[in-house]
C-alpha cells in the first residue's frame, strides 16, 4: 500500500488548528471560571462589585479574539480571494497578460495557491489560442488583400480601353491567376478548419495505395512536362491500406506539387511506395532547392512560406495540412532535405494487414 503522505501533512495540520482552537476556548472559559469561583468567596456587595468587572472581562476577551479572528481572516481568505478577483476582472476583459501572484508559492499545498495555480494554468493557455488567432487573421487578411490589390489593378487598366489585346490577353490571364489563387486559399482555409475542429470523421475502407498514388501523380503531369522534369517512380504493386483514401490524397496531391514547383526546370522528382513489415512507406524526392535547418522547423505551420520566390505559386498551406491530415491518420510524416541539393518527405502509415 502507497502512503500518501500529503493527505497525512493536510490531516494533522487540521488536526494541529483544532488543537489551537480548543486552547484558546479553554483559555476563555477558564478565565471566566476563575474569576466567578473567586467572587464566590466574597461577601454580597463584592460579588455585586465584581459581576460588572466580570462581564466586561467576557466582553474584553471576546473582543480581542474577535479582533484576532478578523485579521486572521483578513489575512488568510479574504486577502487570496481579492487578489483572484481583480486577476479574474482583469481576465474576463481580455487581459491574457495577468499571472496572479501566489500566496505562498506555485508548489505550495495552500488551497488558494491551486486555485491560482489553476487560472494562471489557463490563462496562459488562452494567450496562446489569442495569439494564434490574431496571427490567423492577419495572415489570412494578408493573403486575401494581395491577389485583391492585383485584380483591381488589372482591372482597371482593362478599363482604360487604351491596350493592346496582347496586353488585354495578358492580364486577363493574371485576373483568372489570381482569383484561382484567391479560390484556393479560400479552400485550403476551410478544410483545414473542418479538420481541426474534427468535423470530418475519417471514412475509412482497404483500397489500393498503389493505385491511388499513380493517379495521384498523372494528375501533376501537364506541369512537370511544362518544367520537362524527369519522373522516377519506384511503386510496389498493390499496397493496401484501410485509411480514408480522400483525406490522403490531399496528402500526396500536396507533396506531388511542392516536389514539382521546388524543382529546378530538367530536375527529377523521385516517387517511391514500399511496404515494411508492418508499415507502408511512401517517400517523394526531388532535386529542387532543399530546405534550410532554420526553414525546416516551420514548414508544418500554417501560411509559412520558406521560400518566398514561390510564395504566388501557394499559401503556406499545404503542409499544415498534410500534417494535419497524417495525425488524424496516426501516421508519421519526416523531411530530409540539403540545401541547394533536394529534398525528400517520407510519410509512413500502418498497412492493411
Ligand atoms: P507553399 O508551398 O504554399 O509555400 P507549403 O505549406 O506547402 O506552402 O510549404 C511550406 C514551405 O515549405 C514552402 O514555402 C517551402 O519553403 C517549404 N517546402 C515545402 N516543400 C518543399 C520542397 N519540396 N522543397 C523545398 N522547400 C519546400
Amino acid at each position: 500500500m502507497r502512503i500518501e503522505w500529503h493527505k497525512i501533512k493536510k490531516f494533522l495540520k487540521a488536526g494541529w488548528r483544532l488543537i489551537i482552537f480548543f486552547v484558546m476556548i479553554a483559555f476563555v472559559v477558564t478565565c471566566n471560571f476563575l474569576l466567578f469561583l473567586h467572587g464566590m468567596q466574597m461577601d454580597e456587595a463584592e460579588v455585586r462589585a465584581m459581576a460588572p468587572i466580570t462581564f466586561w472581562n467576557i466582553i474584553l476577551l471576546t473582543l480581542l479574539f474577535g479582533i484576532f479572528d478578523f485579521t486572521r481572516r483578513a489575512w488568510m481568505v479574504t486577502r487570496p480571494v481579492k487578489r483572484i478577483r481583480e486577476g479574474m476582472e482583469k481576465i474576463v476583459a481580455g487581459d491574457f497578460t495577468v499571472r496572479i501572484p501566489y500566496i505562498k508559492g506555485e508548489n505550495s499545498d495552500n488551497e488558494f495557491d491551486s486555485i491560482i495555480k489553476g487560472l494562471n494554468d489557463m490563462t496562459a493557455e488562452l494567450a496562446g489560442v489569442e495569439t494564434l488567432r490574431t496571427d490567423f487573421i492577419s495572415n489570412v487578411s494578408h493573403e486575401i488583400k494581395t491577389p485583391l490589390a492585383v485584380i483591381s489593378n488589372y482591372a482597371t487598366m482593362l478599363q482604360s480601353g487604351v491596350l493592346k489585346p496582347e496586353q488585354q490577353q495578358e492580364y486577363a490571364k493574371a485576373i483568372t491567376e489570381q482569383t484561382k489563387r484567391l479560390s484556393d486559399l479560400i479552400t485550403n482555409i476551410l478544410k483545414l478548419n473542418r479538420l481541426e475542429n474534427q468535423q470530418i470523421y475519417p471514412e475509412k475502407k482497404t483500397y489500393n495505395l498503389s493505385e491511388q498514388i499513380c493517379e495521384c501523380l498523372l494528375m501533376h503531369e501537364y506541369v512537370w512536362e511544362k518544367k520537362q522534369l524527369e519522373i522516377e517512380t519506384d511503386i510496389e504493386e498493390d499496397v493496401l491500406i484501410y485509411q480514408d483514401a480522400e483525406l490522403l490524397s490531399l496528402v500526396w496531391n500536396n507533396l506531388f506539387s511542392n516536389a514539382i514547383k521546388f524543382c529546378k526546370e530538367e530536375g527529377r522528382v523521385t516517387v517511391e511506395v514500399k511496404r515494411l513489415e508492418d508499415k507502408v512507406l511512401v517517400s517523394v524526392s526531388d532535386t529542387g532547392c532543399g530546405i534550410s535547418q532554420e526553414t525546416g522547423r516551420h514548414i508544418f505551420e500554417k501560411f509559412y512560406q520558406g521560400d518566398t520566390s514561390h510564395a504566388t505559386q501557394g499559401n503556406g498551406l499545404g503542409l499544415a495540412l498534410v500534417k494535419r491530415v497524417i495525425d488524424i491518420a496516426e501516421g508519421n510524416i519526416s523531411v530530409q532535405s540539403v540545401l541547394g541539393e533536394g529534398t525528400t518527405f517520407t510519410v509512413s502509415l500502418d498497412a492493411k494487414t
